[in-house]
């Protein structure tokens, strides 16, 4: 765990008056502490069970460093994020820090249970800091209305432990590689005390899963990022000939049918368009009715069409109960933590699952082994662009290569500014040979999957 900051300096810091939604410093006293406020959570932190880590010594200690000291930052106040600070609070923790750059959507308003219909329109981190601190006396939730790369190491830093409710692989993967950043090593020995534990929860419909990572030591997010499929696609040969799921059909109709008989003109099938969807529902119907299948609807019409996820309230609360219970265990210390990685599903029944999921040994994010790429001399840049992207264990967005040429920095193709994306972008047709690259050239490649840039060792093959 990181090194705590002096409480002393803590306490001066949030009692600072510019400090957003610092409502109340007399926490630390026990004021709004009345008779039995924790006496769920003493019964875990005041006596041993079963249950306990074996070195735990029950005592008062835990909880008031839960109460005084201990600093959480939750990444996210949708979904997930709704359910994390308000179990968080009630779990005794009151230094909690919430990052969001989302406003409140009318949709939102049936599972993210801190806002109201008032509240449509304002940041979710504002509304979400306001009310637990308004509902949960002594509590500080700190918002901020940001993307998580506004921030910089020295943000993440002053927490103990992050927990992320995200929706996106990409922020995901971005703050797994801050966390990573941030561990010191000596003489390639890591240092315990610089690791910030990172509690990552997803969920999508009726499945979610939960992990914990500890960066540099446990399995980290790019360790497995092969069980993240790029794409969930059914396959052509299924959609054209055995369909078997409603959710063929649509994509009948979606992918062969509205191409073929473009009802609409050259028109593109519009997902917000109710006559397009109409029409893309009528065909699936007809193409159900042909394989006896049912459960076509409209609205799965419009879900396929638009690539919706359902949210599943249930499924976010399980999931943030699971990441809260191990947010309190490695606060604590009194129990042992998740290893590492469950997955939940109650999609038909209920299932749940926990295995250890390993660290990759040559990891792109946390091994610190230099990566290779192997590829012949006569290999377009192209090529190189291409391993990038869709390498299962790599899965960058729109990486930009720099390398050193004749000792000046070079940039070979950048995607994200217009300019320079045409003046690099005759370089991918250009073998690595023609732009000058050599037999162990470095090539540095920066992408929004990581707040690093990722060095990559040239390896000519024959
Ligand atoms: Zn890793």
């Amino acid at each position: 765990m990181a090194d705590a900051e002096e409480p002393e300096t803590k306490r001066r810091r949030i009692e600072d008056p510019t400090e957003k939604m610092a409502v109340d410093s007399a926490h630390q006293d026990s004021a709004c502490d009345w008779r039995g406020r924790w006496s769920h959570v003493r019964k875990f932190l005041e006596r041993s069970g079963p249950f306990t880590h074996p070195d735990f010594e029950p005592s008062t200690e835990s909880l008031q460093f839960l109460l005084d000291t201990c600093k959480i930052l939750v990444i996210g106040a949708g979904g997930l994020g709704c359910e994390l600070l308000k179990n968080l609070a009630l779990s005794g923790f009151r230094l909690i820090h919430v990052v969001d750059m989302d406003t409140i959507d009318l949709s939102n308003l049936n599972r993210q249970f801190l806002f109201r219909l008032k509240d449509v329109g304002r940041p979710k981190a504002d509304v979400a800091a306001d009310f637990i601190n308004h509902r949960v006396p002594g509590c500080q939730v700190v918002p901020h209305f940001n993307k998580i790369q506004d921030f910089d190491t020295s943000f993440y830093k002053q927490f103990h432990i992050i927990v992320c409710g995200l929706d996106s692989i990409i922020a995901r993967r971005w703050m797994n590689g801050m966390l990573i950043s941030i561990l010191s090593y000596e003489d390639g020995v890591l240092d315990p005390s610089s690791i910030i534990p990172l509690i990552d929860g997803g969920t999508e419909g009726f499945k979610g899963n939960a992990r914990v990572i500890l960066p540099g030591m446990t399995a980290c997010i790019d360790c497995t990022l092969e069980l993240y499929p790029p794409q969930i696609n059914f396959p052509m040969c299924t959609i054209a000939s055995m369909p078997r799921l409603p959710e063929h059909c649509v994509e009948y109709g979606r992918m062969i049918q509205w191409p073929k008989e473009k009802p609409f003109g050259d028109n593109a099938l519009d997902g917000d368009n109710p006559e397009h969807i109409q029409w893309v529902f009528a065909k699936a119907q007809e193409r159900a009715d042909q394989f006896s299948i049912t459960g076509v609807t409209y609205r799965l019409a419009q879900g396929v069409v638009k690539r919706i996820i359902p949210a599943v309230a249930s499924t976010n609360a399980v999931i943030a109960a699971i990441c809260a219970t191990e947010v309190f265990k490695i606060a604590s210390s009194a129990y042992i933590p998740l290893n590492n990685y469950l997955v939940f599903n109650d999609v038909d029944g209920l299932y749940t699952y926990t295995f250890e999921a390993e660290r990759k040994e040559n990891c792109s994010a946390c091994s610190q082994v230099p990566q290779d790429l192997l590829f012949p001399p006569s290999a377009k840049l192209q090529e190189i662009l291409e391993y990038l992207t869709e390498n299962s264990s790599l899965q960058m967005k729109s990486p930009a290569i720099t390398t050193t040429l004749a000792g000046k920095n070079k940039t070979l193709y950048l995607q994200s500014v217009k300019s320079i994306e045409e003046r690099t972008r005759p370089n991918l047709c250009k073998t690595l040979k023609e732009l000058g690259l050599s037999d162990g050239q470095e090539l540095a490649v920066a992408d929004i999957t990581t707040p690093q840039t990722v060095i990559f060792k040239l390896n000519f093959t024959p």
